[in-house]
């Protein structure tokens, strides 16, 4: 069977390589096609030889999700819909800003967590991302944009990535490798709702990596109704581990807000944000909820987000009320839900 060559470490690829009876700079010139130029076709590898070409043809699989629909947002937003091997789908989102173009990601075909705001929560989870499926994402995203650069990346999409974490820590290391991407490990962020084990499991691995939590209520019984992982594990333990990571990292860590008019934007939600955030090394960014079909709640007036914010004015850290992309291709915080389009 064929190994999916983007699953492969470099150094590992390396190593393959060399056994094989190729000399290193042949893996050399491979991972300047697979990586800086993102090129999985062998037969556009234009200074390999040709025994080089048959060996890489034998024993790797170079072959991308196809891409079964993209949808461009009014504010440049690019929303991919990608199948997978199994036929199962996937999205992942690309924003450009200027001179950053960042890409959200996807780490699991549906999502177990079940939060009440997000559409791909309602599908369940159907399975893990591999690592080639993963970095594909990124490669086709880095094929889309041709000669401008991939900046940012981040681990938003579908899926909680901390639930797949083996895969999702695998493609941290080739995006950050030397002979990978070598993705800056300060533009990389990865997003969780709040799994307390394995946020303490990561910061002991050492990756370095941005943490961003989901976190949209400060009460427990509210957060419970948001977010179901709330009952296993809360807001303490939480809060404990977020410190803990903090300790492991040089980054600020960022809490996510999600806010839902009638639902977490009292004086009360204002307090207890307040006293959560107040003594952590932390910016705290605050979301419009978007409507997702079938869901009960709709997105704050600008006045009553804004209002919202300035309830949190005695917090001594950054609050900042970040923009939606995509809104109108279903491409922004939490309405991924490829899968809908298959059943
Ligand atoms: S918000 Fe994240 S963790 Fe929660 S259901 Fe959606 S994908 Fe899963």
């Amino acid at each position: 069977m064929l190994i999916p060559v983007y699953a492969i470490h470099p150094d590992d690829l390396e190593q393959q390589i060399i056994s094989a009876g190729f000399k290193p700079y042949r893996f050399r010139q491979l991972v300047k096609w697979l990586y800086v130029k993102a090129i999985n076709n062998i037969s556009q590898m234009t200074d390999l030889p040709a025994d080089f070409k048959t060996y890489l043809k034998e024993n790797y699989d170079f072959s991308l999700p196809s891409i079964k629909q993209s949808l461009t947002a009014k504010d440049g937003s690019t929303k991919f819909v990608l199948e997978l091997r199994d036929g199962e789908l996937i999205e992942c989102v690309l924003m450009p800003e200027g001179n950053k173009n960042t890409l959200c990601i996807s780490s699991q075909v549906g999502c177990s967590f079940g939060c009440a705001f997000c559409a791909t929560g309602k599908l369940g989870h159907v399975r893990n991302l591999q690592v080639d499926e993963i970095l594909s994402q990124v490669i086709l995203a880095a094929q889309f944009l041709q000669e401008k650069k991939l900046t940012n990346l981040v681990f938003m999409g579908m899926g909680e990535p901390l639930d797949n974490l083996d895969n999702v820590v695998s493609s941290i290391r080739i995006l950050q490798s030397d002979y990978g991407l070598q993705f800056s490990p300060r533009r990389m962020t990865i997003s969780t709702c709040g799994v307390v084990p394995k946020i303490y499991e990561l910061a002991e691995l050492g990756i370095k990596i941005k943490l961003a939590v989901s976190l949209n209520s400060a009460i427990d019984y509210k957060r419970q109704q948001l977010m179901p992982v709330t009952k296993v594990y809360n807001l303490v333990e939480l809060k404990q581990a977020i410190m803990f990571f903090r300790k492991q990292s040089p980054w600020r860590i960022t809490l996510e807000y999600i806010m839902i008019p009638g639902f977490n934007m009292d004086e009360e939600d204002a307090r207890a944000l307040t006293k959560f955030a107040g003594d952590i090394s932390c910016k705290l960014n605050l979301i419009s909820y978007n409507r997702v079909d079938g869901l009960p709640w709709r997105s704050p007036t600008i006045k009553e987000a804004t209002a919202f914010q300035e309830r949190l004015r005695a917090l001594p850290i950054a609050v900042t009320i970040r923009k939606s992309r995509g809104t109108d291709i279903s491409a922004a915080c939490g309405q991924l839900a490829a899968q809908s389009m298959n059943k």
